[in-house]
């Protein structure tokens, strides 16, 4: 068969392909834009997602702050954290988000509005009519598992020393700088500050387990 044909034979074939099917392409968000300047995490199309989400700028924001633990704000089209955080975290969160706020269970389409009845959230689906409620804990409370918040306090295995000389042990994906600790030694630490996947704690009670 002459190339020609084939492409007519493809063409053809694609006209002829129901609406329907274009439809119920998967939702996409646009790429995000993310750039990472010292200590600070610039989200520079913020606004481009939550209008293609329909969603509030402020509700998906508090999301992400409480989410990803950093202070952060809205500024003109961007949204600004106050730490170092990766553009794969921030990916993760947005999806949770979607899936979570957005996404018709039963249509997969993200052409939804939030509604309060009492005081369940409620998404109601205008493309096929469906209701859910939102399950916020169910969403959230797996990823709460996996975030350090400052104020959290964990025992930690100290395991190495960092080049300052400080104790560091790991906690969850986190590195954590404990002054004052010693290698080898079992602390009961409260979180202080975190930066990105590094945290740094407090010793409150200090075991020596070896
Ligand atoms: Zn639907």
């Amino acid at each position: 068969m002459a190339d020609d044909d084939y492409m007519a034979l493809l063409n053809r074939a694609k006209e002829v392909l129901p609406e329907t099917i274009e439809n119920h392409e998967r939702f996409e968000l646009p790429e995000l834009d993310i750039l990472q300047e010292g200590k600070t995490t610039v989200f520079r199309n913020f606004i481009d997602v939550t209008d293609k989400l329909r969603r509030d700028p402020q509700h998906l924001l508090q999301f992400l702050l409480r989410e990803l633990g950093t202070p952060g704000n809205v500024e003109g089209r961007r949204a600004v954290f106050k730490a170092k955080i990766s553009t794969s975290s921030i990916n993760e969160k947005i999806s949770v988000y979607t899936e979570t706020y957005v996404i018709c269970s039963e249509c997969g389409l993200p052409d939804t509005k939030m509604v309060k009845e009492d005081r369940t959230l409620i998404l109601e689906c205008e493309a096929c009519g469906a209701r859910r409620s939102i399950n916020v804990r169910k969403a959230s409370k797996s990823d709460a598992q996996n975030v350090l918040r400052v104020g959290d306090t964990v025992d930690i295995l100290i395991s190495e020393v960092g080049k300052k000389g400080d104790g560091v042990g790991k906690h969850l994906d986190y590195a954590v700088v404990v002054p004052g600790s010693t290698k080898g030694n079992t602390v009961h630490i409260k979180i202080t500050n975190i930066s990105g996947k590094t945290a740094f704690g407090m010793i409150t009670v200090e075991r020596s387990d070896k």
